[in-house]
């Protein structure tokens, strides 16, 4: 469709756009690197420990800036069998980082295989996640189901939130590249666009059901494997 058209027209020029500024932000997180290293070495006890944060910050920008042209050149992927009850587990620990305390988590796991590239299925999942706790600033419950249909041909994930849901408008723009209602510095709004991008190279679908006030989730229905 025209819609869906000029999305893969978008991703690209995003792309473009990140191959070049990733060029010369990495020469500046040399620069940033070479002093901070330098620093380090004159430094002692808790001073240093401050040159060791400089440093790890800019290793975590070294790592955006691969991820955000990976959007643009999608890195060679590696199907394999995958069971995504089993892969929801396995991220249970990155879960638990990004859930808060005030956050619930209810689980109601099943077996539900596909075949996927690992790393994209748990990007899509982390990326849902994110939303959802940023979504329940004041607490509630974050779901995360798995399982199959009953003839076992489509494998279901849902992530549900109890949080601020999207109105109309929200609702119709979120999975474009670049929108987002998180304001300045805190949102990329590229977050659901990868979403969408990878369920719709999985020859998956992507059901949104959200109202404000009452919470939001995603269901999303991948080929059984
Ligand atoms: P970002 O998280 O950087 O804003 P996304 O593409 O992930 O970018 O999301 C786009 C927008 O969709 C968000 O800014 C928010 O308005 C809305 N959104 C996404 N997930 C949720 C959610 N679980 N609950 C409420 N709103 C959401």
């Amino acid at each position: 469709s025209e819609g869906r058209l000029l999305q893969a027209q978008k991703m690209e020029a995003i792309g473009r756009l990140a191959a070049s500024v990733a060029h010369d932000f990495n020469n500046v997180l040399t620069a940033v690197d070479g002093y901070a290293s330098l620093l380090r070495e004159e430094l002692t006890g808790e001073q240093r420990r401050f040159a060791d944060d400089i440093l790890e910050a800019s290793s975590s920008a070294h790592d955006l800036v691969s991820r955000l042209l990976s959007l643009g050149r999608p890195c060679p992927l590696e199907v394999v069998d995958l069971d995504l009850q089993l892969l929801v587990r396995e991220v249970q620990p990155l879960v638990a980082g990004i859930v808060r305390p005030h956050v619930d988590l209810s689980l109601e796991l099943a077996p539900a295989a596909v075949r996927a590239d690992r790393t994209q299925v748990q990007q899509l999942l982390l990326n849902l996640v994110t939303n959802a706790v940023d979504a329940m600033p004041a607490g509630g419950t974050l779901r995360l189901e798995t399982g199959c249909d009953r003839a076992r041909s489509r494998a279901r994930l849902v992530v549900a939130d109890t949080g601020v849901g999207m109105d109309a408008a929200t609702r119709e723009r979120c999975y474009e590249p670049f929108f987002t209602t998180k304001g300045e510095g805190r949102g990329t709004g590229l977050g659901l666009a990868t979403v969408y991008g990878i369920v719709m190279g999985l020859d998956g679908t992507i059901e949104l059901e959200s109202e404000p006030g009452a919470g939001t989730r995603f269901t999303i229905e991948l080929p059984a494997a």
